[in-house]
């Protein structure tokens, strides 16, 4: 059984996101991790490995410093890594990533496709259901848990105040939520190995079942017109009646707004 993982390097959002004049994130000043999503996605197709023997894969579209979180990836356990870098690539919305990715993934032997719920930085969990539909192949989002039986897996679902529990055939794609599991820790003789591991690194011409219009910023349908912070609310304001005041006080509040 081949598995590939696709996870992407993200800024750490934990200490607040920083953006560039001009809108861009400014990923300098940030820390970039593995975007919690893809680990717990890696957990788990590590966790079909210890079970099965499978295969796992991991592939990322990024830059060149992406090796890092790859080699993070090989010394949790995975197999082989896959590094999609190219200028030409650079600047792409989730069709162009999307169709990156897929065209890649095309590349490889797979049965079962891994990917992140969403992204923390971009977030918009468009990527994963996105490379199921230029492979042709059904996806089952917010997976909570992944059982193999056979050539199925079987996937408890996240769906709002419960769960759906949905078969699907191989070859399939999966997004994984980061509460699937507690993602394991490198071990010190799989991060020494990590670095005896080649990285196989593929630039857009190595991808030649993939349209030009499709790459990159240009192919990119989605511009970012801006992106700032969220102002801040002011403080509000205290009052303290009896309920049949409150009542009056707050709805002269919503006449006086217009709300009523
Ligand atoms: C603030 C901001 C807002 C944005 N808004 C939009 C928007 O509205 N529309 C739009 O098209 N683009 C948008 N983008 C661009 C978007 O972030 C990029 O296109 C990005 O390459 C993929 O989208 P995502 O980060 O939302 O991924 P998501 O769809 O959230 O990611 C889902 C999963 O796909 C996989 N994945 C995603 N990217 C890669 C990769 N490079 N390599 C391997 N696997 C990957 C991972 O497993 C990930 O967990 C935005 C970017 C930023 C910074």
């Amino acid at each position: 059984m081949n598995i590939v993982v696709c996870i992407k390097q993200v800024p750490d959002t934990k200490g607040g996101v920083k953006f560039n004049p001009d809108g861009t994130l400014d990923r300098a000043s940030m820390l970039a991790i593995m975007n919690p999503d893809d680990k717990a996605g890696l957990e788990a197709a590590l966790r079909i490995k210890d079970e099965t023997g499978a295969k796992v894969t991991v592939l990322t579209m990024g830059l060149p410093k992406a090796d890092d979180m790859l080699r993070e990836a090989l010394a949790m356990g995975a197999d082989e890594a896959v590094l999609v870098t190219d200028r030409r690539l650079g600047g792409a919305d989730t069709w162009a990533t999307s169709s990156t990715v897929a065209a890649a993934v095309k590349k490889l032997d797979y049965d079962l496709i891994i990917t992140g719920r969403q992204a923390i930085d971009g977030d918009t969990a468009q990527v994963g259901p996105q490379i199921a539909e230029h492979l042709a192949l059904p996806v089952i989002s917010y997976a909570e848990d992944i059982k193999v039986e056979g050539n199925s897996v079987i996937v408890k679902r996240q769906y709002e105040d419960r769960y759906h529990e949905v078969k699907a055939q191989m070859p399939c794609l999966i997004t994984a939520l980061s509460e699937l599991n507690e993602p394991r820790y490198m071990t010190p003789g799989g991060i020494f190995d990590a670095y005896d591991k080649e990285v196989t690194v593929w630039g857009r011409d190595d991808l030649t079942d993939l349209d030009d219009a499709n790459i990159g910023l240009a192919g990119s349908p989605t511009k970012i017109a801006k992106a700032s912070d969220k102002v801040r609310k002011g403080a509000g304001e205290k009052v303290a009646l009896d309920p049949k005041e409150s009542v009056e006080y707050i709805v002269g509040k919503l006449k006086e707004k217009h709300v009523i």
